[in-house]
């Protein structure tokens, strides 16, 4: 998934390029899962240029795109954009912290890396939570929808 979204994009724009992964519960989740491709090139009108992204992803699945957006990979839709979502959330309180012009506090690498473990490991509320959506769309299976 690809967005424009406000905040992570406001993040873009920053000399950092990213959401720190050590600052909020919900940036933690992300934490040694984001690639940043600082590069921006202009608009990505041919196949090489998401070649490119993929490449300076290595790995990752979550691109913070310099002047540009995001992209939030992953092999399931329900999980993908429950990320896309909080990803959202966390670079909102980052740069809502930032706005205050106070010292930041992050928690440590170590913290962030154990809480990234555990919201890989419970993607039951991710899952119900893009249930719910579809059933508000009507595309769900019980509306006759297409899966
Ligand atoms: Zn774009």
């Amino acid at each position: 998934m690809h967005t424009h979204m406000p905040y992570a994009t406001a993040l873009t724009l920053t000399q950092d390029r990213a959401l720190d992964t050590t600052l909020s519960q919900n940036a933690m989740r992300y934490h040694g899962r984001l690639a940043v491709d600082a590069q921006y090139n202009g608009l990505a009108l041919d196949a090489t240029e998401g070649r490119r992204i993929a490449s300076a992803m290595q790995g990752a699945d979550v691109a913070f795109l310099g002047n540009h957006g995001v992209v939030v990979c992953g092999a399931r839709i329900d999980h993908t954009y429950d990320d896309l979502y909080y990803l959202e959330r966390a670079c909102q309180v980052q740069v809502l912290a930032q706005s205050t012009g106070r010292p930041l506090a992050p928690a440590g690498a170590d913290l962030g890396a154990r809480v990234a473990a555990q919201s890989l490991g419970e993607r039951l509320q991710g899952e119900l939570f893009f249930e719910a959506l579809r059933r508000l769309l009507g595309t769900g299976p019980e509306a006759g929808g297409r899966g």
